[in-house]
């Protein structure tokens, strides 16, 4: 029974057009990166500040397990709470300017720990179309009512949260720079409506952090916003370079989190390696300005040559820049053709983006030269031209 069921099921993932592939990759550090045996350009990873790679992070790493050890050996709350994660966690607070801050294994752990602690199924969850899996994962997960709001549409929230029960808790969750599309949530409307309809405001930072920000804190910290958001949270793996993810808050909220995020409490500390890394990634970030500057010239460069290419890039304005395709077959094949060339891009497609909405999400990083961006939208319009892609 199990057999034919499960058969069938990945049959018809790989019908439409949805099979998933595992691609073994080498140097993936580096602007390109050796995929089953072949040098491609790299525009594939969450590198945007090339740390990954940096002999300063691989250092911190190698002193710390030389110290510490490789594993953390137990939870946080038992015996795996290493001094480093003080340390960290003391950095971070002083990075973001907020009270207090924890430090969970990784993104998708804290959003799924993170929903589960606020909310029960009375709980109202209101979030971005968009949102990253994680978060989706996590509201569901905690039983609260989902209520997606059109993308970036303050008009259909406000809508929405207007009909709702005022006696209901309410959350507004939504990313800082979706990692998607590329944009950015307007967030000084999404604090006007947490505070006229008491909600709690969450902010995911993940492609943010490192990037934006005048010592890499993110955008709500750019745009002077800090005070104004109850939650906000990140990853250290991709501008950081690292592992793990962080939130940060007022203590009232952080330290009932510390009592309640099962996603903390039932796993197993960072290993001290990475909690090295860490901190020695947010002491470089916060004098990353020249890069972060670097970084969004060259992408609005790479940005522009794909739109004077004719191609859809939606409503990217940062280092994410989305191409649209439409078909998941067609985004496949083109996907195909970019790395037969010589280019490393992956079809998104559905359920991490709407249907028809198939797309190849490229990622500048700070890394790329001038000439690798123009030779990849070269690369990127030829393909188009032998596809026949429908733009
Ligand atoms: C990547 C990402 C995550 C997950 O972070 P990991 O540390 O990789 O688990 C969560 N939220 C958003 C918006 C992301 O882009």
């Amino acid at each position: 029974m199990w057999r034919e069921i499960i058969e069938e099921k990945t049959a018809r993932i790989r019908r439409e057009g949805k099979e998933r592939f595992f691609t073994q990759t080498r140097d993936a550090t580096e602007t390109e990166l050796m995929w089953q045996g072949r040098r491609l350009l790299n525009l594939a990873s969450n590198n945007y500040l090339h740390l990954a790679g940096d002999p300063r992070l691989i250092k911190a790493q190698q002193q710390a397990a030389t110290i510490y050890g490789a594993g953390a050996t137990a939870s946080r709350l038992i015996a795996g709470n290493y001094e480093l994660y003080g340390q960290a966690e003391q950095m971070l607070c002083n990075w973001k300017q907020k009270e207090a801050g924890l430090l969970i294994n990784s993104g998708y752990t804290l959003n799924i720990g993170l929903f589960q602690a606020l909310c029960n199924r009375h709980t109202l969850v209101f979030s971005d179309q968009y949102n990253h899996a994680s978060m989706i994962d996590g509201v569901v997960l905690s039983r609260a009512q989902l209520k997606r709001y059109k993308h970036v549409d303050m008009t259909d929230l406000e809508r929405q949260l207007q009909k709702a029960d005022p006696d209901k808790l309410k959350i507004i969750a939504t990313e800082s720079v979706f990692s998607m599309d590329g944009d950015v949530a307007p967030l000084t409307q999404l604090i006007d409506l947490k505070k006229r309809y008491n909600a709690l405001l969450i902010v995911d930072e993940a492609h943010a952090t490192g990037v934006f920000g005048p010592l890499g804190q993110g955008l709500v910290a750019a745009q002077n916003l800090t005070k104004d958001v109850d939650i906000q949270i990140g990853t250290c793996s991709k501008a950081l370079g690292s592992f793990g993810a962080y939130l940060v808050g007022d203590a009232w909220l952080v330290n009932y989190l510390k009592q309640t995020m099962r996603s903390l409490i039932f796993t197993t500390a960072l290993p001290p390696a990475v909690l090295g890394s860490i901190i020695q990634s947010i002491e470089i970030v916060q004098t990353a300005d020249e890069r972060r500057l670097a970084l969004s010239e060259k992408a609005a460069h790479f940005r522009e040559s794909i739109q004077e290419a004719g191609f859809h890039t939606y409503r990217s304005t940062t280092q994410i820049v989305p191409v649209h395709i439409g078909s998941n077959q067609a985004a496949v094949q083109f996907a195909k053709h970019l790395q037969a060339n010589g280019v490393a891009a992956i079809p998104i497609r559905p359920p991490t983006v709407p249907e028809n909405q198939a797309r190849i999400r490229f990622a500048v990083t700070v890394a790329h030269t001038k000439e690798m961006l123009d030779e990849a939208a070269h690369i990127i319009q030829r393909s188009h031209e032998r596809l026949g892609t429908v733009r």
